[in-house]
């Protein structure tokens, strides 16, 4: 395993919105809708992705915080 490798993922929210990622990440999130998605490995070179992520507390609060900010 090489540090420092990104692999090509494909959104599925945004469907054909290409975005990059460092291998073997279990967790990436898409730059664009902001989506964190739970990615499977088969290889190092073959990402899967598996479902949404769940967000964590501290993201709901932050979430909350800014959707009642004006
Ligand atoms: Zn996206």
């Amino acid at each position: 395993m090489k540090a420092g490798k990104e692999v090509e993922l494909r959104c599925r929210l945004c469907y054909d919105h290409r975005f990059v990622a460092p291998a073997l990440q279990k967790i990436v999130r898409c730059p664009k809708c902001g989506t964190k998605w739970r990615i499977r490995w088969f290889d190092e070179d073959t990402p899967l992705i598996t479902g949404v992520a769940p967000s964590t507390p501290k993201e709901i609060m932050e979430r909350m915080k800014q959707e009642t900010t004006p």
